[in-house]
């Protein structure tokens, strides 16, 4: 028996036994209320009978109007876009000249597809390969013979270049519910379907839409050339056009008004994974009065060091050979800047002197602190470098494959310290195995940062919007269309910080 059915509190608390007593002898008893609240239910259930056949009459007048299949709880769709011409940057085929302005027309759209216009959208160093039609020989020789033939396919479909960017909704699918027609919207790099296994658990970094999205079966043309040939959207969303074709998933909301080349400096694909990284708290947490080390600093870098001064850093020390971007980084909230060409192979020893600087009280606890806190060490450190696809204008860095600048990243840890990874470098990495296993130090892989789109992309666009993340150091210069081809000759020598189309 319960205390339900009794009328009675097992736990013994006198208070409410007094107070059940009272009820009983006013006539309100627990089982009284249940009855009564049954009672109501009843009636609630006889209004719904009543609502429901009125209903089925607003659904006969429904089914009869194709133009809306769905209940009000879904968005209304926008006017159909089928037929109408845009511009893009189409890639296909292999090596220099393969990406051409094109003029396109869109397909009609359904399903949970998603037309969005064009405000903004970054030059992402990752997709200088695909717009230059560049190869790596170590690239070529790592791949298996299915993965090249596999990219050999992918490289044959007409491809809208980009992978993301923001815009205003212009048409959406019957099934979409997350946005409306006229919201404004971060095509996101990374999706979230928000059902999946990763995404129950917390990790949309990993959404399971994430995968399928470059492999040719999991593509659908949403656009045709003048020729007929079929047109898809890299990642299934593009970016470098006066319209992306997207799909619910990669789709999220952000109210700012703020000027669209700001805002896309915050919300680009780079400054998601470095604010994420740093402020979304996905795969680490960023602790309060830390003292933080950012290797690398591109856009990703950059945003990584605006995140941790908005986190709360103490001590941000940045590191890259380019003097212009070492320049920038003093700019957002670094505190150090090194030259890693300089330091050389004194590098680690460096940024552990600077910890130890700056807290010689932290380290003075104990009678025996040790050797390794004795050494310093960050207590977070961000690795944003990756492997060269071209050789930089500017100054060349001491590893052009990206992978000592990884191990860095975890040799400037202090014993308890946590890094994030979050560029692709060319090779493999190795670690002494005990001090892998016990030093106490963490390696998080850190797509996107680990940040949850939904979540932490509105939360990116308010740092434009009160003032806490400044885009200015980083935007190397809005570009129009037309643009977009010559300036990755300037993207993939690391000429730039951030260029961004706008439309
Ligand atoms: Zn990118
Ligand atoms: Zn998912």
């Amino acid at each position: 028996m319960n205390a339900d059915e009794t009328g009675n509190d097992e736990t013994g608390n006198q208070d409410i036994s007094d107070e059940v007593a009272r009820q009983e002898t006013s006539g309100v008893t627990r089982r009284g209320l249940l009855k009564n609240g049954l009672a109501v239910a009843g009636s609630v259930a006889a209004m719904a009978a009543g609502a429901a056949s009125a209903r089925a009459d607003v659904s006969a007048d429904v089914r009869a109007d194709v133009s809306q299949p769905y209940s009000p709880l879904y968005a209304q769709t926008g006017d159909s876009v089928g037929g109408r011409k845009f511009r893009a940057w189409v890639s296909r085929g292999e090596g220099h000249g393969r990406t051409t302005l094109q003029e396109l027309a869109l397909r009609p759209i359904g399903g949970r597809q998603v037309v969005v216009r064009t405000e903004a959208a970054n030059l992402c160093y990752t997709l200088s390969p695909a717009m230059l039609g560049i190869t790596r020989a170590a690239d070529q020789l790592n791949m298996t013979p299915e993965r090249r033939a596999r990219v050999a396919q992918l490289n044959a479909m007409a491809t809208v270049q980009g992978h993301g960017g923001v815009g205003i909704v212009e048409a959406i699918g019957p099934e979409v519910r997350r946005v409306k027609v006229g919201d404004r919207v971060c095509v996101s790099g990374t999706p979230q379907c928000g059902v999946c296994y990763a995404c129950v658990r917390g990790r949309s970094d990993r959404c399971q839409f994430l995968g399928p999205a470059n492999i040719p079966e999991g593509m659908t043309p949403v656009a045709d050339m003048r020729d007929g040939t079929p047109v898809y959207m890299n990642s299934q969303i593009g970016g470098f056009g006066e319209y992306m074709v997207t799909v619910e998933e990669w789709v999220v909301p952000v109210p700012s008004k703020a000027p669209a080349a700001q805002l896309e400096v915050a919300l680009a694909c780079t400054s998601v994974a470095g604010l994420g990284a740093t402020t979304s708290q996905g795969v680490a947490v960023l602790p309060p009065s830390a003292n933080v080390a950012v290797m690398g600093c591109g856009p990703l870098g950059l945003s990584a060091i605006q995140g941790a001064r908005i986190a709360g850093a103490k001590m941000i020390v940045a590191v890259d050979p380019i003097r212009v971007r070492r320049e920038a980084a003093l700019k957002v909230g670094a505190t150090h800047v090194l030259d890693p060409n300089e330091e050389g192979e004194h590098l680690v020893d460096k940024v552990r002197e600077l910890t130890l600087q700056e807290n010689p009280s932290l380290w003075g606890g104990g009678i025996y602190a040790g050797p390794a806190v004795q050494a310093g060490g960050v207590d977070f450190a961000v690795e944003a470098v990756g492997a060269e696809w071209l050789p930089p204008a500017l100054e060349r860095g001491p590893d052009p494959s990206g992978i000592l600048a990884m191990r860095q990243t975890y040799d400037v840890l202090h014993s308890t310290g946590q890094c994030v990874l979050t560029s692709i470098p060319t090779g493999d990495i190795s670690f002494p195995g005990v001090t892998f296993a016990l030093s106490g130090r963490s390696v998080h892989a850190g797509q996107a940062g680990g940040c949850s789109p939904l979540r932490d992309i509105p939360k990116f666009a308010s740092f434009i919007d009160n003032g806490s993340f400044d885009p200015k150091p980083m935007l190397t210069a809005p570009i129009p269309l037309e643009k977009v081809l010559d300036t990755y000759q300037e993207v993939v020598r690391r000429a730039t910080i951030l260029a961004v189309l706008v439309i």
